[in-house]
């Protein structure tokens, strides 16, 4: 394994432990782990930001949108105690950085992305990297992804003011959500909702993050 990775493992490792009293998951899954490693982060950043791809930090893509913090992505994977029959739905694609970790611990991700051409790049990006379980879509994912619902996960990854009502309803029952819920700029927290068998939700907040606007809704 590159050095690189394996300092960005290290540094998540790090992280998990820090945050522990907060997330309450002190380690990773193996297979969350396993499935961090895998991913190449460089083919998901600009050029010009190579030499900075296994930082745990979050990198300009353009269009004024970011790839995701390593750790952040690693700990909102796990929070959602992926399987490897789920399907899951992903709203904010980017890159395609998250939805191809995500890809490699369940069985298919379908991923809303708002920006045409960063649709497009990812779209194009995953499919020479080899990822046959993931499909973009373009469009407002404020309203979700209703054809493929319902979904045993949903991962948001820009921040809302509150849970979109759609998302609720295009999950599982048993199911759960993980989306960082304030206004943009402002306080965010991570929250995992769960959907219980008979539909009715419980929330729990998590973690302070930091994320780009949900836009439209
Ligand atoms: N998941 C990415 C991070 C994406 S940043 C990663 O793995 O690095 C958030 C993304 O959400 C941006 O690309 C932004 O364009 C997109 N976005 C914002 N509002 C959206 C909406 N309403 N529907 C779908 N995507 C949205």
């Amino acid at each position: 394994m590159q050095r690189a990775l394996r300092t960005l493992l290290q540094r998540i490792d790090d992280e998990m432990e820090q945050t522990e009293s907060w997330t309450g998951r002190r380690r990773l899954a193996p297979e969350v782990r396993d499935a961090m490693a895998a991913v190449p982060r460089e083919a998901f950043v600009p050029d010009q930001h190579r030499g900075s791809a296994y930082d745990n930090r979050p990198l300009p893509i353009g269009h004024g949108q970011t790839i995701s913090q390593p750790y952040i992505v690693a700990i909102m994977v796990e929070l959602l105690d992926p399987r490897p029959e789920h399907v899951m739905l992903e709203i904010g694609t980017g890159c395609g950085y998250a939805a191809a970790v995500l890809a490699q611990v369940v069985a298919r991700v379908e991923t809303v992305e708002v920006v045409p051409s960063l649709a497009q790049a990812a779209r194009e990006r995953l499919a020479r990297l080899g990822y046959l379980n993931i499909t973009v879509h373009e469009g407002d994912g404020y309203a979700g992804w209703p054809d493929e619902a319902p979904y045993d996960g949903v991962v948001v990854t820009a921040a809302a003011p509150d849970i979109p009502p759609a998302l609720i309803e295009q999950l599982a029952p048993g199911g759960r959500m993980v989306i960082p819920i304030g206004e943009p700029y402002e306080a965010q927290e991570l929250v995992v909702v769960e959907k219980d068998p008979l539909g009715g939700t419980t929330e729990r907040t998590v973690l302070p993050v930091a994320f780009v606007p949900l836009v439209g809704g």
